[in-house]
């Protein structure tokens, strides 16, 4: 049987070139370093007890640990549980309790969120601190470990991670990927984008989703990966520059913001020949306007946790440049990827080019499951293989995959259905409206009503403005009955707009 993971293994990789930066550390890691301390922390965990099918929450900021402990507990055959820094305690604890994981790779044990899994979580048995800490292990004792790693066996199929998505839409649910799943979706990712051993990519996604998946395989096509621990506008258009980087990750309210940069900031992504956006829909009008003053092809990649984003997924990429001029599609399929539009209540029944209705994917990368949902499984989980998105769009004629909205975003007033992306688009069209989210508040008699929450650009902007301009350019039940000016709107790490946060704070009753 392989190595577990043997598809990362850079021994073969003496190249002196970075294979990871961490400038806002000022640090640099060849690929020999990072196997090394890969190794002394997988022996370093199973010296702690850690075994094959363990679960292991990595509770850190965006950092070398944070790859470190990924590589390290799949290669032992353990199970990684990524979360994020940002998470809340009541978010950490239910990824940590619902996994069960034995252990938690942290840099703040000394946080509530911690204590509150120490007390919380009866599964827990190890704490592993990067900075050391009361009561738990420390991460430099571990690398003092053996460096020839007693790696673990693995099949294809077996678990690897479970992925909590982000909930923008519910309770998380935990996909489970495996080391199968993450093969297919290094090939895939490193076929998008054309990765080599000369490519230098800005990484922005948090590491604590899949989104990570873009510097990894980077860094497998024997590139590097010039990683973030936070985004800031300036300083990544500072990286690009410095570090001539040649793919650079964006999603779009970071495409949105480099269209208000002032002129001279081409300068500093010259070297980029992709932007890569996801995670979100991209207005076609901003999407339009960044690649007429950049110049440089959007890679508008679809997927989801349960994919490992275009492992199982489609992609505009540059080459779709030559023909297509829409600016709207997220493309073809990649690598081994299937998709199709099936009817959304009745999934059997597959609809022709041109109909919308519920996008299915099919391939190497989609998810065994959820962990321990088995009813939510069956439900998108199809057993010929077909993954029900909860994503709805349509196919044109030359197989170019379109995205209206989710499913659960949808509003539905009085039997119309209302895409909330495409009021948001029009909205963003306003010059004196900075960011936009519309969702539906449940109404007596028409069922759903779209209301329009708007951060404006500057001065005030009154809302019956909205109203009016929304009116100009929309049909009449696609107008946001009620506009509310806000200083914010929340965004799942800057990212995601949560709509469940909104509708629970606006809609009344
Ligand atoms: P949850 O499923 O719990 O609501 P989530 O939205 O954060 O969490 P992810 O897997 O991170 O889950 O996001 C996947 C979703 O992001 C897709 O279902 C789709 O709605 C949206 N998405 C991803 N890429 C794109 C894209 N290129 N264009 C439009 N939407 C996209």
């Amino acid at each position: 049987m392989p190595n577990c993971t043997t598809f990362l293994d850079i021994t073969a990789r003496t190249s002196t070139q970075p294979a990871l930066v961490v400038p806002s550390r000022g640090e640099a890691y060849t690929a020999a370093d990072l196997l090394d301390r890969v190794n002394r922390i997988g022996n370093g965990l199973l010296d702690l007890g850690i075994t094959a099918g363990d679960r292991v929450c990595i509770y850190l900021d965006s950092s070398p640990e944070y790859l470190v402990s990924y590589f390290a507990v799949w290669r032992i055959g353990a199970v990684a549980v990524p979360t994020n820094r940002v998470y809340r305690e009541s978010e950490l604890l239910y990824a940590v309790k619902d996994a069960g994981a034995a252990a938690v790779i942290t840099d703040t044990p000394g946080s509530a969120s911690v204590a509150a899994i120490r007390s919380d979580a009866p599964a827990l048995r190890q704490v592993v601190a990067v900075g050391g800490g009361e009561g738990a292990v420390s991460w430099d004792d571990l690398l003092t470990s053996s460096p020839h790693l007693r790696a673990a066996h693995c099949r294809f199929d077996d678990l690897c991670q479970i992925q909590y998505t982000s909930g923008t839409t519910g309770r998380p649910k935990g996909a489970m990927l495996t080391h199968g799943n993450w093969i297919a979706a290094m090939d895939a990712e490193r076929d998008v984008l054309g990765l080599t051993a000369a490519d230098v990519y800005l990484g922005i996604y948090p590491m604590g989703h899949v989104g990570v998946s873009w510097g990894i395989a980077a860094l497998r096509a024997g590139g590097t990966y010039v990683t973030m621990e936070r985004f800031d506008l300036d300083a990544y258009l500072d990286l690009a520059g410095r570090y001539r980087a040649t793919v650079v990750a964006g999603m779009p309210p970071v495409i949105h913001s480099l269209l208000r940069t002032p002129p001279g900031t081409e300068e500093q992504l010259a070297s980029a020949r992709a932007m890569i956006s996801g995670g979100g829909p991209l207005a076609p009008e901003i999407w339009k306007e960044f690649h007429e003053r950049f110049g440089i092809p959007i890679v508008n990649a679809y997927g989801l946790s349960e994919t490992i984003v275009v492992g199982t997924g489609t992609a505009i990429r540059p080459e779709h440049y030559a023909t297509a001029d829409e600016f709207r599609s997220v493309g073809t399929p990649v690598g081994f990827s299937e998709v199709k539009i099936v009817d959304e209540s009745d999934p059997g029944r597959e609809l022709s080019p041109g109909e919308t209705g519920e996008i299915a994917l099919r391939g190497p990368a989609v998810a065994a499951g959820y962990w321990q949902m088995p009813a939510e499984t069956a439900e998108v989980f199809l057993p010929d293989g077909w993954f029900l998105t909860g994503d709805i769009g349509y196919l044109d004629d030359a197989g170019m995959l379109s995205i209206t909205d989710r499913k659960k975003d949808m509003i539905v007033m009085s039997g119309w259905k209302i895409y909330p992306t495409e009021v948001e688009n029009v909205l963003l069209q306003h010059p004196g409206i900075r960011d936009a989210a519309v969702f539906g508040c449940s109404d007596e008699h028409r069922g759903e009503v779209p209301v329009a929450a708007v951060v404006p650009e500057g001065n005030t902007l009154p809302p019956e403005a909205v109203v009016a301009y929304a009116k100009e350019r929309l049909a009449g039940y696609k107008v946001p009955r009620t506009v509310l000016i806000v200083d914010e709107l929340p965004r799942v790490n800057g990212w995601k707009i949560l709509r469940k946060v909104l509708r629970e704070q606006f809609c009344p009753g």
